[in-house]
């Protein structure tokens, strides 16, 4: 079985905007087995989606096309497919029924033209869409003597995602033949290049295989996403396992956590724990590192994160935080900060991110105060790589030094 990726709207063809939907769709039709032969992009425009749709449906068994589904009139995508297949567009009264519900719950009046959004191709069957207005279609039809299926969901990424996971790719993997059941893990890592990670798990991220393991690497951190297909979910959780633990046994404790946690979450989640409370100072992240931490796991951050020093210059900052230093290059500066800022705020940890140095091949410091003076730590990490995550790849390295000591970690990984 073969697929095509079609993405339509005029952001796309004018070049405002990425097309992160069809490299998104195509990763998943791959996880599958499923190869992708063609990504078409159509403008808002009849003729071409009309088209487009064709000559998909000519090179590939299953069409995945995003975008388009919206109530406005420039939204073709689903005169598009029934032009394609030949079918008449009917209004689906149940989906009309649940298109007003949600306008209802939202307390908004429904406009006229929302009703679009509940035509469909004749005997097509709807995909639910949970969190917007936009339900999918998925039709089935013929294209000579072959069968073709014409599947089309709506531009907004995170309601393409959900509807992919919940309905487009379990009915997919029957389709194929290949199972009855998908079931997806994500395992997060940091610490660790892709090549580095690649080369500890060689075996496991071997095409065609089931489970299969993808290793994508965003902002420094590195995920792996684990795909089983089998009979049922069980039969997919206990395929999965024993991969996971090959994971877990080969990449050790540079895996920090699994599926949308970040280490912010995990730092935060740990202290609240432990009840205890985390303080931070920085300059050259610019906040992010404040950010990430107010952001973090909300059931747990109440008590646990109680501050933050973010000053563009080390004069700025002293009064803050109660420290007389005037050099956060150097370790003993950054520890300094770090240990002022812990007695002010009157925390148990305080983590100081010191100065970037104006060369990429020097370092800078993190540093750690603890209420213990002996316990306190201080790390260089370099700042090569790529300068457009340095930012995030130095908060990330300053979290995972509190992860790793509130864990009982080695410091350095
Ligand atoms: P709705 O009208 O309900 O929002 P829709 O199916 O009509 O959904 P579009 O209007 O085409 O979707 O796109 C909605 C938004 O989704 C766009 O403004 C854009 O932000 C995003 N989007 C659309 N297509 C893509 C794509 N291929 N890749 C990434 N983002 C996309």
């Amino acid at each position: 079985m073969k697929a095509a990726v079609i993405a339509i709207g005029d952001e796309i063809t004018s070049g405002q905007r990425l097309d992160t939907n069809s490299a998104w769709l195509s990763e998943r039709l791959g996880e599958l087995g499923i190869p992708v032969v063609v990504h078409l992009t159509a403008a808002d425009e009849l003729q071409p989606c009309t088209d487009v749709f064709r000559f998909a449906a000519e090179q590939a068994d299953v069409v995945l096309a995003t975008g388009g589904l919206g109530p406005t009139a420039d939204d073709l995508t689903r005169d598009a497919i029934a032009a394609a297949a030949n079918r008449e567009l009917v209004l689906d009264e149940e989906v009309l029924a649940g298109i007003r519900q949600m306008f209802a719950s939202r307390g908004r009046p429904m406009a006229d033209r929302n009703q679009l959004q509940a035509m469909f191709p004749v005997g097509s069957v709807v995909i639910p869409n949970p969190h917007g207005t936009a339900p999918g279609v998925d039709l089935s039809a013929t294209m000579g003597e072959r069968a073709v299926r014409w599947i089309a969901l709506p531009g907004v990424p995170v309601e393409m995602r959900e509807m992919w996971e919940q309905t487009v790719a379990p009915s997919l993997v029957a389709y194929a033949g290949s199972g009855r059941a998908i079931l997806h893990q994500r395992i997060k890592c940091f610490g660790l290049g892709e090549s580095s990670c690649e080369q500890r798990i060689p075996e496991l991220i071997q095409r065609g295989r089931n489970p299969r393991v993808g290793i994508t690497v965003h902002r420094a951190t590195i995920t792996l996403r684990i795909t089983a297909i089998g009979a049922n979910r069980d039969d997919c959780r206990a395929a999965m396992q024993p991969t996971i633990d090959d994971i877990h046994a080969k990449l050790g404790d540079v895996v920090f956590g699994t599926e949308d946690e970040e280490l912010q979450d995990v730092v935060v989640r740990e202290l609240a724990a432990r009840g205890e409370s985390l303080a931070v100072c920085e300059t050259d992240t610019q906040g992010v590192l404040a950010h990430w931490l107010c952001g973090a796991d909300q059931a747990a951050n109440a008590d646990a994160f109680r501050g933050a020093v973010v000053c563009d210059s080390i004069s700025a900052a002293r009064p803050l935080t109660g420290s007389d230093v005037d050099d956060v290059t150097s370790a003993a500066g950054t520890l300094a900060m770090a240990r002022a800022l812990r007695v002010r705020l009157n925390t148990d940890y305080a983590l100081a991110v010191g100065k970037f140095p104006a060369s990429d091949l020097e370092s800078f410091h993190i540093a750690l105060a603890t209420s213990s003076p002996g316990d306190d730590v201080v790390v260089e990490r370099g700042l090569a790589g790529h300068p457009d995550i340095r930012v995030e790849r130095s908060v990330k390295q300053a979290l995972d030094l509190i992860r790793r000591r509130l864990l009982g970690l080695d410091l350095n990984g």
